[in-house]
């Protein structure tokens, strides 16, 4: 009861804080509605939340690679999304509870009305790539929030090198796409692509398009690792030779974009291990190239998750739950259990986010975003220990028995997350064998459910026995054709025999 007389004030100022702020967040999210009656083209995702978007068409590029083309509902309306923008896509690939979120980034034009196009690589395993893989025409595909780039300003430089490597194409496509669109824009843009060999050049009619059309604004240089023979490109990565010759030297106005396999960027920018990048080398400063990463580790081309945004998020999961829960216990064994309710969801919150966000740091600085499970599971001990002792604490309870519980859900919760998402993997990669199949494979049932093997052995022993009739039938044959001739012979010699 002292808990709770001691938290009321508090609790109803936070209340008060999170009614505007939810005031606020409803608002935001009406407002387009009503700015969309104006003469502006609709746009798909400039507000918050969900899009669902339709898969109209499907082209295969090469052995992994395929366009998807998506159609918005309404076929005039634009995505709303600036340059450098990637989307997320929300997949569910086969046998995981759990959704499996990955960006993409657009190659159409982000002003066509009615549709947009994303290119998928399909890696080896890949989750995401996997699902968005086996769509077909007609499928939905999800997506959340788009994720803003590098913000591009009208002639900031003067010169733009962009190096990209396989599937990091993409990115930097769209960039060369929007800057060429605008007449305003005079930056001149040099891309070197390297890919393993010719059949990774995506995109390269587009390229070679602008390159014609463009040719004061826009050079391409292609370079393969392994060409055919006879190739009539370069061979080899891009290294340091390559940009020695392809750029005209590092002047003040000058900017590196640099998008591909982890291996490519960190030769390129250089690595925590091997900080002196090629570019380095060249005369770039550090702060003349941006990197997009594609592998899902730090990018600066694209922002870091904000952390105390997602802080605030799993505070407020949590904080919901806290309340749900303080309601009910406030039912049972308090007289006023709305307060009860309110002070419990405010503990839960607060809770929630500054464990989260001791947790994201700690992974981030610490473990540089690198961390294995059982380091996530122990840095989840000590971020729910402080963060759940020290609010217990504040809130009028005991220090060490809050340290000592949190910590343990903390620990407890992320190793079970951890054995979940290691099940899930397992079963991802194993493909699943149907319900009846799997029924006869059951020591239980008295039928064998038969492999491909199974069969193939049974065939060639029938085989071998149909051979062994056709050996015995032809004896018998010859036997009797034997037979026959010597009956005739002794017919012809003696014919008062017949
Ligand atoms: C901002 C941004 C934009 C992106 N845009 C595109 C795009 O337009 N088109 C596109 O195809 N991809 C793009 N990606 C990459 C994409 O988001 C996924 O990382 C990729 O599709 C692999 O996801 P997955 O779930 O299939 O693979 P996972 O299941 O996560 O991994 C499967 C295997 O593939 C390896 N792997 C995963 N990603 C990469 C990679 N990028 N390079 C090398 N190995 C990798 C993993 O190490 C693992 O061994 C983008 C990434 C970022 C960060």
């Amino acid at each position: 009861m002292a808990l709770v007389q001691r938290t009321i004030p508090r609790a109803i100022k936070v209340a008060g804080v999170a009614g505007l702020a939810g005031l606020g967040i409803y608002c935001t999210k009406q407002f387009p509605t009503v700015f969309a009656e104006s003469n502006e083209p609709k746009t798909v995702f400039s507000g918050l939340g969900f899009t669902t978007l339709r898969l109209q068409s499907i082209k295969t590029v090469n052995h992994n690679t395929k366009r998807l083309v998506f159609e918005y509902s309404d076929e005039t309306a634009r995505s709303g999304l600036t340059l450098t923008s990637a989307l997320l896509a929300i997949t569910q690939p086969e046998g995981r509870w759990l959704p499996v979120v990955r960006p993409y980034t657009p190659i159409s034009d982000l002003d066509e009305p009615g549709r947009l196009e994303l290119m998928v690589k399909k890696y080896p395993e890949g989750k995401a790539s996997g699902y968005l893989h086996s769509l077909k025409p007609g499928d939905s595909l999800k997506f959340a929030a788009s994720l803003k780039g590098y913000q591009w300003k009208l002639n900031e430089f003067s010169q733009v090198y962009l190096l990209a490597g396989g599937a990091g194409i993409t990115p930097i496509f769209q960039l060369i796409r929007g800057v060429l669109k605008n007449p305003q824009d005079q930056t001149k843009m040099t891309l070197i692509f390297g890919v393993n060999s010719e059949e990774d050049l995506l995109l390269k009619e587009e390229l070679d398009h602008y390159a014609t059309e463009f040719p004061d604004r826009f050079k391409v240089q292609y370079t393969v690792s392994h060409p055919k023979e006879n190739s009539s490109y370069g061979k080899g990565y891009i290294n340091e030779e390559l940009l020695r010759s392809a750029f005209q030297g590092p002047t003040k106005n000058t900017k590196v974009f640099v998008c591909g396999p982890p291996a490519m960027e960190d030769a390129l920018v250089g690595s925590n291990r091997s900080p002196e990048g090629i570019l380095s080398l060249l005369g770039f400063s550090k702060d003349q190239s941006i990197t997009a990463k594609m592998s899902g580790q730090t990018r600066s081309l694209y922002p870091e998750p904000n952390v105390l945004i997602s802080s605030l998020k799993v505070g407020a999961v949590s904080g919901s739950a806290g309340l749900v829960y303080g309601g009910i216990s406030g039912v049972i064994r308090s007289p006023h259990p709305v307060i009860h309710s309110i002070s419990c969801g405010i503990h839960w919150f607060v809770c929630g986010t500054s464990f989260w966000w001791l947790r994201s740091n700690i992974l981030k600085h610490h473990y540089k975003d690198q961390s294995t499970p059982k380091q996530r599971a122990y840095v989840s001990a000590l971020s729910g220990g402080v963060a759940g002792g020290a609010v217990t604490r504040l809130m009028g309870g005991r220090l060490v028995p809050g340290l000592v519980v949190f910590s343990l859900v903390g620990y407890v919760g992320q190793s079970s997350y951890n054995a979940i998402d290691a099940w899930q993997m397992e079963n991802a990669n194993t493909p699943s064998k149907p319900f009846l199949q799997r029924m006869a494979d059951s020591k239980w049932i008295p039928l064998k459910s038969l492999s491909d093997d199974d069969y193939r052995g049974i065939l060639s022993e029938k085989l071998l026995s149909i051979e062994a009739e056709i050996a015995l039938l032809d004896e018998k044959i010859e036997e009797l054709e034997k037979f026959k001739s010597t009956e005739l012979e002794s017919a012809v010699s003696d014919p008062a025999a017949k």
